[in-house]
């Protein structure tokens, strides 16, 4: 799935659609130009420059399409615009009264898309050089560039502006669209790469780093008083055997099937993380202590009592609550001692912390957490 949308974000990229653009327009004005011109009735020679652009674009646009020296073709095709074909139409189609610096224009937003820094600079710079001598050189010799009658300028505009425009805001538009796609993937990508860097990859609940994170949320709220929180440490029975009795695949079956099932246990009341190898925490989503035995109670009875690919296997658990404990890791130390009390009577139960009417496991409690 991230392969694809690499991929789709790879192929979207801004620069590329750029070029194939660029080598596209340059294709399509040489075969207008050619077509009018044999209408015209012009000799061939005038057109010839204009068969050269045909042939260069479509050369270079099947190579761009192919992926193919992007980087070559890319400087190639600026520097044969800016610093060949600008000159050329100024000298013969008289210079600045006519629609070259409109051309400019539309060729400057396509130089801030493909290049950055340092050449960027460097090409527009030339370009203002060139510019400027053109203008310098259209006013104090006039007679270099062939002067073009008010008649024959009046219908280049014509013909001109209107390509020129359309070109101007399909390209702002496209450069828009695109980057807007563009955020979108990336959003998109985003929201999956968190996805994984807080997945576990064979249970598919929170990973440690995940679950952690949201009982550090859930602990603030409850130290503010906003919230209940309750959390159960759970741990398998003996799946050292199940490995080596099923074989290690068997044992991750256990465990993906295990968290699908508790998920689909405690659904909306609690979260589920991988908090070690066979080890899983659980945390409740503010509802009350006795409600959360209810669930650990049921949680244990129907993961004994269900077969899962034919292995039959039990869970240990530790169900504590908030009590004003100072930080999470004192708060998951009550419940890992519950849980090695549960494993030493026997295993396959859940030890509940009780305040009240077992002051001796409170003390030991207490005497564990001050280490
Ligand atoms: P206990 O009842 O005391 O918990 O005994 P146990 O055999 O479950 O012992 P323990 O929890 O210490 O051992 C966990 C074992 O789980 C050790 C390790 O080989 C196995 N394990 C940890 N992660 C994975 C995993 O991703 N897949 C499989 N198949 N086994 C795992
Ligand atoms: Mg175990």
């Amino acid at each position: 799935k991230i392969r694809g949308i690499i991929k789709k974000y790879e192929t979207n990229d801004l620069e590329y659609n750029i070029m194939s653009l660029v080598l596209l327009s340059m294709g399509g004005m040489s075969i207008f130009s050619i077509i009018i011109n044999t209408i015209i009735g012009y000799p061939f020679i005038v057109s010839i420059k204009w068969v050269f652009l045909l042939v260069y674009s479509v050369f270079s646009l099947i190579a761009v399409l192919k992926k193919s020296r992007m980087k070559w073709i890319k400087y190639a095709t600026l520097i044969l615009l800016c610093f060949v074909l600008i000159p050329f139409t100024w000298f013969t189609t008289g210079g600045s009264e006519n629609v070259t610096l409109l051309y400019s224009t539309i060729l400057l937003v396509v130089v801030s898309v493909v290049l950055r820094g340092t050449q960027k600079v460097i090409l527009v710079t030339l370009f203002i050089v060139e510019i400027e001598v053109l203008l310098l050189l259209e006013h104090f010799s006039p007679s270099m560039f062939s002067t073009v009658g008010r008649q024959t300028l009046f219908i280049d505009s014509m013909i001109q502006l209107p390509i020129i425009i359309v070109i101007i805001s399909y390209l702002v538009s496209k450069v828009i669209r695109m980057y807007k796609k563009q955020q979108h993937m990336i959003k998109l990508y985003n929201k999956r790469l968190a996805k994984i860097s807080l997945t576990d990859e064979l249970s598919k609940v929170h990973n440690r780093r995940s679950i952690l994170t949201i009982l550090e949320e859930n602990f603030q709220k409850a130290k503010e008083g906003k919230q209940e929180l309750q959390i159960l440490l759970i741990d398998i029975d003996n799946f050292k055997e199940i490995n080596d009795k099923y074989g290690h695949q068997a044992g991750d079956n256990v465990i993906s099937s295990m968290c699908q099932e508790i998920r689909s246990i405690i659904y909306r009341e609690g979260i589920i993380g991988r908090y070690g190898g066979d080890e899983f925490l659980i945390i409740f989503n503010d509802i009350s202590f006795d409600q959360a035995k209810v669930y650990a109670d049921k949680l244990q009875q129907t993961i004994s009592s269900r077969k899962i690919e034919g292995i039959s296997f039990s869970i240990s658990g530790g169900l504590v609550n908030y009590e004003n404990e100072n930080d999470i890791k004192q708060l998951i130390y009550k419940a890992d001692i519950l849980l090695f009390e549960a494993k030493k009577m026997g295993k396959n139960m859940i030890r509940i912390i009780d305040y009240s009417t077992n002051p001796k496991q409170l003390s030991i409690l207490e005497k564990t957490s001050e280490k």
